[in-house]
């Protein structure tokens, strides 16, 4: 089920729900990319439409960000819980080592795409990591041969929003991998290279306050969700 939130479809299922869709695309052979929706990207797609169309024509659009919830609840919608880039990467990897799927991991500097998977295989012993490439090689051929002979089924890009989801979308017909998700910075948070907040500030849905508290000049950025709540209760 999907939600459009200023004009973006956004899924409404939780992982539980959504883990057996993906995995059912990738059975049946029908390719499918996951794109996490923020507020940040909801703003910038309202004033592009090239985004808007892009994010809009994603098989799936997962609500990652407490100010997409507190929108669905402003318009009387149906999302009722996060959804994290990171966290769907970590349950798609879980899912794939349980079912002999296997991944590629391409994005972030040099060496970090091996560290996550690394942390990864730690964590999933039975997990199939087909190769990984850093986000830095101009040879764009270079890099689709290079995950097209490790024939993963799963494909993770780590390379900001919205490159990544520009990179799928440009050459997914010419990709092996049948699920593609974008994952910003995730692979640098496995790696370990950056922190994410203690869990009390993730299970309160407050892991801006705690980047905000380590970051104080964050606040010009998070100014953006009032601005973001507002456009959503003026639609109305
Ligand atoms: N990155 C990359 N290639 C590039 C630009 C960026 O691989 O040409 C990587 C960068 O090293 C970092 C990630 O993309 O690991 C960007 O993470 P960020 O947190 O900015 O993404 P967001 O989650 O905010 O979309």
């Amino acid at each position: 089920m999907k939600e459009t939130i200023l004009g973006v479809d956004v899924n409404t299922e939780n992982y539980d729900e959504l883990i057996p869709k993906l995995f059912h695309n990738i059975d049946a052979k029908k390719k499918s990319l996951v794109v996490a929706i923020n507020p940040e990207k909801l703003m910038k797609a309202k004033d592009d439409p090239a985004l808007k169309a892009l994010l809009n024509r994603a098989e799936f659009q997962i609500p990652d960000g407490i100010g997409v919830i507190i929108a669905s609840k402003l318009q009387k919608g149906n999302i009722t819980s996060r959804v994290t880039g990171v966290d769907m990467m970590d349950r798609i990897v879980r899912e794939a080592a349980r079912t002999g799927k296997s991944i590629f991991l391409y994005g972030a500097k040099p060496g970090v795409a091996e560290a996550a998977a690394a942390k990864l295989i730690a964590t999933y012993s039975d997990l199939k990591v087909a190769g990984t490439q850093d986000g830095y090689e101009k040879d764009t051929s270079k890099v689709i041969d290079k995950i097209n002979a490790a024939k993963p089924d799963i494909l993770f890009v780590a390379m900001g929003s919205p490159k990544q989801e520009l990179w799928i979308e440009e050459h997914r017909d010419n990709l092996h991998p049948i699920l593609y998700q974008g994952v910003g910075g995730s692979f640098d948070v496995l790696a370990g290279n950056v922190k994410r907040a203690p869990a009390a500030f993730q299970k309160a849905g407050a892991e801006w306050l705690y980047r905000l508290l380590l970051e104080p000049s964050r606040i010009k950025r998070q100014m953006n969700l009032p601005k973001f709540l507002f456009q959503i209760i003026r639609q109305k």
